[in-house]
């Protein structure tokens, strides 16, 4: 799986060399740049070497349930960096999806702010901040959404051809489904190229669901329990496979799990608790 091709960002052989060995099953203890570098309380780190790559900062959230204001998340801190994978772990109903849907522009904050790359990005008009979704972020989530009419090989294209449009995609298509193969390739599912979701089980449908998140190039990936359902083994393999683009493609990595097992071997671990983000 190595020179893979999937992430040609410029810094990604540098970050790459950076990284030293890597092999996938080398765990990262000896690396010198993964010092918890996690800080819930906002505080420098002197031990942190990488650039914050995506963060939260003071960030609060409630939901409106009849006359009722819910406090989902009451001032947030978090920040993950490049290279890094984090994991955020937290009981059912702690927040996770809404800490990882304000990342992600997916919403909007009702106070604080989302930084990502040393740009503001909670505030920007909607359009710019589904472009920049789109163009930046990755997303998987528990239960994959593909869409059940098209195959593997057209869930995995289907960012393409919404985000460049009839003609650029018509112009680029060689190209493009030339990068889908091989990130099918990348997945193992290179075998159910023309099934539909239906036709594939849990584990296959997640792996789609990862290849399409990375067809648009993202920097970052944001993933919303993507063992949620699945079972242990297959869920392990799916954890590999976001392992291996983490080693061999530093792509930046937020997981959110409820699984401490499977958190619990991310480079840092974060939990959300009573609306705020503890060290975990
Ligand atoms: P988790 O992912 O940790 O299980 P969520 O972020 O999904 O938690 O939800 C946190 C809390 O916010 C829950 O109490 C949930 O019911 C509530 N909530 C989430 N989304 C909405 C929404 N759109 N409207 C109202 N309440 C919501
Ligand atoms: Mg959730």
């Amino acid at each position: 799986m190595s020179n893979t091709r999937i992430q040609p960002r410029e810094n990604a052989s540098a970050s790459r060399r950076a990284a030293g060995s890597s092999s996938v099953s080398a765990p990262r203890v000896d690396d010198p740049h993964s010092e918890t570098a996690i800080h819930p309380g906002g505080g420098a780190h002197k031990l942190a070497k990488r650039e914050v790559v995506l963060s939260a900062r003071q960030v609060h959230k409630s939901y409106k349930k009849g006359k009722h204001v819910i406090p989902v998340l009451r001032g947030v801190d978090f920040a993950a960096r490049q290279g890094d994978f984090t994991s955020i772990v937290g009981q059912s109903g702690s927040g996770k999806s809404t800490l990882l849907h304000l990342l992600g522009t997916l919403d909007s904050p009702d106070a604080g702010e989302i930084h990502f790359q040393g740009q503001r990005i909670d505030n920007l008009p909607s359009r710019e901040r589904d472009a920049y979704r789109n163009r930046s972020f990755g997303m998987i989530f528990q239960f994959y959404h593909l869409l059940p009419e098209c195959n593997t090989l057209e869930n995995v294209l289907m960012p393409m051809m919404i985000g460049a449009g009839v003609f650029k995609y018509w112009l680029g298509r060689k190209e493009y489904i030339e990068r889908a193969k091989h990130l099918i390739e990348l997945v193992g599912l290179s075998h159910r190229l023309t099934h539909k979701p239906r036709e594939l089980s849990g584990g296959e449908m997640q792996r789609t669901a990862i290849a399409r998140a990375l067809m648009a190039q993202p920097q970052l990936l944001l993933a919303d329990e993507p063992t949620g359902n699945l079972d242990q083994k297959t869920g392990r393999e799916i954890l590999e496979i976001l392992r291996t683009l983490n080693h061999e493609e530093r792509l930046t990595i937020v997981m959110v799990t409820h699984d401490l097992t499977i958190a619990s071997e991310a480079d840092q671990m974060v939990r959300l608790s009573e609306g705020l983000v503890e060290a975990a």
